[in-house]
């Protein structure tokens, strides 16, 4: 099963991919980890990207279409994939068509998580990730169970540098104006599953599972 996670940041896109995964079995790209990880080694493509992630706008597709393209070749990937936070723009969109013709491959489905603007400044402030495993939390909507520590791994938790109200605020503008063309896009192809992602965590899993029902 191939699918695409999309939704603005907040929509809740990382935190479902973490039961997806378990679920059906496929693996979890998430081209924000990737960037995070590279940052973190001070890689090459880490160096360039980082100031563009700090300010909440987009890296390069010269950056991102290349390691896209090597991750979904890897063995893991056989069984399937679930991309979270790509594509970002109809370019990339586009871009990942090529790929996966090239590859003889397509997408199954793009679940389009639905979360009301105004309901994302306070989700995105109060996420807290662990420093070792990545599992994602929210001090108010979805604490750990250790509070500061991860209840998955013991590890600390940490507050993301993009996280802040101001670059929320960039990131936002950015979804508005550059992702959600997207919408219409998959729509077109007849790819896109509607979803709400304005109520429980546990809620928003069922009725993704129901979405890709037959897949
Ligand atoms: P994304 O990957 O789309 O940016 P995350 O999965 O990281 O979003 O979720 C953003 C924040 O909102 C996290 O702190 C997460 O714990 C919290 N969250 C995720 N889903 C829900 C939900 N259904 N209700 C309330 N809070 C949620
Ligand atoms: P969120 O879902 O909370 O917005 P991500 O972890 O997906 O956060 O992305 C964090 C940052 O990484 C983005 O603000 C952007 O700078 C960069 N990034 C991630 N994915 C892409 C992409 N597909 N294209 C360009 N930039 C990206
Ligand atoms: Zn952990």
């Amino acid at each position: 099963m191939r699918v695409v996670l999309l939704g603005p940041p907040g929509a809740g896109k990382g935190t479902q991919a973490a039961t997806m995964v378990e679920k059906y079995h496929i693996a979890h790209i998430s081209t924000g980890d990737l960037l995070r990880a590279a940052v973190k080694e001070g890689t090459p493509l880490g160096l360039e990207a980082k100031g563009y992630m700090e300010s909440g706008q987009l890296v390069p597709d010269s950056l991102i279409l290349g390691l896209v393209e090597e991750r979904i070749q890897k063995e893991d990937c056989q069984e399937g994939f679930l991309l979270d936070g790509f594509p970002r723009t109809p370019a990339q969109a586009d871009a990942l068509g090529e790929m996966l013709n090239k590859l003889n491959q397509a997408l199954d489905a793009v679940i389009n998580i639905q979360v009301p603007m105004d309901k994302l400044m306070a989700r995105l402030t109060g996420r807290r990730v662990c420093k070792s495993c990545g599992a994602t939390f929210h001090n108010v909507f979805n604490p750990s169970a250790k509070g500061d520590f991860c209840d998955k791994c013991g590890a600390e938790l940490y507050q993301r540098a993009d996280d802040t109200e101001e670059t929320v605020k960039a990131r936002l503008d950015v979804y508005e104006q550059q992702t959600a063309p997207l919408i219409s896009y998959y729509a077109e192809k007849g790819l896109l599953k509607d979803i709400n992602g304005d109520q429980d965590i546990k809620k928003v899993d069922e009725d993704i599972a129901r979405a890709l029902g037959g897949k």
